[in-house]
């Protein structure tokens, strides 16, 4: 029986196979290094939703602890002199952010919040013509992301009824397709001044074939834009080479970086070095060799690269977790995660695929080159029910509405028996009552 994406290894059911996959996973060390919440039994939880918060890093607190000891034993004097020096603490993540993106050194910034980055990016590459207004998003998009750019089109003036298209799936399908992209484009392109997607949708968890997206907008004249806040630390990423023109993403997901935490965002570097591009401007964007000269630069110099659209200085204790976050990647790398991803996910659906009940499907897609570490049940009734029985044994995943089950099996801490374990458990729930 062949469970297996690659045709190369087969799967079995039983709890020694999952123990065996665990003994045999490279990456298994990875999980002592999170803190796994414990589930009622007090045993520790099978944690499937890092898809919304990921877990601390164990690391975390020492990188906050040495903020928390160079401001209280430097004060301002941090700003040059602690440990790593507040004034350029963003720098840090030059190189991992953009290993973690695929981009080149200048072209991803942490800052601020997914939609904030967001409207900060649509201030600079959403510049609507008469002829050319438009902005196309996917459905379901997820609420933020529609507020923003709703919102950016009434701004200038355009009425989303109008000049907002969602392309959506085809009736009675849960996943977008490709060509239905490139039926829209050849019919609407000229007319789109953006197309914003995300590149792992939150809710089915498709992963969208981004390169031939960036080609087919880049054809019809539309600057491209990534929501990564799915794909980021999720699939491996190449923006720079896809030529995309900007991204944001949030590092709270995958990338554990904490509730709340600091986003990311990505400007092709195409764009970074454009000093006219309009832009809403902060001490922090502008040039650091002038920018405490204070009152006595009045104009705004941006700084080249991604760098240049920061407003404020970095909130430092904010940044820390991230920074534990982006140290594993880098220790890990996205190629092993990526391996462990497609095998886990696939054991997953493996094991999910056996338990026989119509009661629930699973829409994401089965292919795993288009989808990341996700696999979304569309229950057909009681499926908040279904959650909290699941979650009472001590399984976290989540729930979007109306009737979606999230199931994420991250690679960086999830072992192959948790998700034995998820399955003992939803198959427990499955049994007929009779
Ligand atoms: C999680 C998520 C967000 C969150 O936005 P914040 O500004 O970080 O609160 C936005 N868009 C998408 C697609 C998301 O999945």
């Amino acid at each position: 029986m062949s469970g297996s994406p690659d045709g190369a290894a087969t799967f079995e059911p039983d709890e020694a196979f999952a123990r065996q996959l665990d003994a045999n996973d490279p990456l298994g060390g990875f999980r002592t290094r999170f803190h796994i919440p414990n589930g009622p039994s007090g045993l520790s939880s099978v944690y499937f939703a890092g898809n919304s918060l990921g877990l601390q890093p164990k690391s975390v607190r020492s990188l906050i602890e040495q903020e928390l000891k160079d401001w209280a034993d430097r004060g301002v004097d941090a700003h040059f002199e602690g440990k790593t020096p507040w004034y350029s603490y963003h720098e840090v993540f030059r190189e991992s952010g953009a290993r973690l993106v695929g981009a080149r050194l200048g072209e991803v910034v942490l800052m601020n919040s997914l939609t904030v980055n967001l409207h900060l990016m649509l201030v600079s590459f959403y510049r609507p013509t008469r002829r050319r207004h438009k902005i196309l998003i996917e459905q379901p998009c997820f609420p933020s992301d529609l507020y923003a750019v709703k919102t950016q089109l009434q701004y200038h003036d355009f009425d989303p009824n109008e000049a907002l298209i969602q392309i959506a799936p085809r009736p009675g399908e849960h996943l977008l397709r490709i060509e239905d992209f490139e039926e829209l484009l050849d019919r609407e392109g000229d007319s789109v001044a953006v197309v914003l997607l995300g590149g792992v949708n939150f809710v089915t968890g498709q992963l969208l074939d981004m390169k031939r997206i960036a080609e087919l907008a880049r054809r019809h004249g539309c600057v491209v834009g990534f929501d990564l806040a799915h794909a980021a630390g999720n699939v491996p990423l190449q923006l720079h080479e896809w030529g995309v023109d900007f991204a944001v993403w949030c590092n709270y997901k995958y990338l554990n970086g904490g509730p709340g935490a600091v986003g990311g965002c990505f400007v092709h570097e195409k764009h970074g070095d454009h000093d006219d591009l309009p832009r809403f401007a902060g001490w922090w964007g502008n040039d650091p060799k002038t920018r405490f000269r204070m009152h006595l630069e009045p104009n705004f110099v941006p700084r080249g690269g991604a760098e240049g659209w920061q407003i404020s200085n970095p909130p430092i204790l904010a940044m820390a977790p991230v920074r534990a976050s982006y140290d594993l990647f880098d220790e890990v790398g996205m190629e092993a995660l990526r391996a462990k991803s497609i095998r886990l996910t696939g054991y997953l659906e493996y094991l999910v695929d056996r338990i026989e009940t119509d009661r629930f499907k699973i829409i994401t897609p089965r292919d795993p080159d288009q989808r990341g570490s996700q696999l979304s049940l569309l229950v057909h009734d009681e499926s908040k029910l279904l959650l909290s029985k699941l979650q009472r044994e001590g399984v976290v995943c989540d729930f979007r509405e109306p009737d979606i089950i999230r199931v994420a099996p991250v690679a960086m801490y999830n072992s192959f028996h948790d998700a034995w374990r998820f399955a003992q458990v939803l198959g427990r729930h499955m049994v007929p009552s009779g």
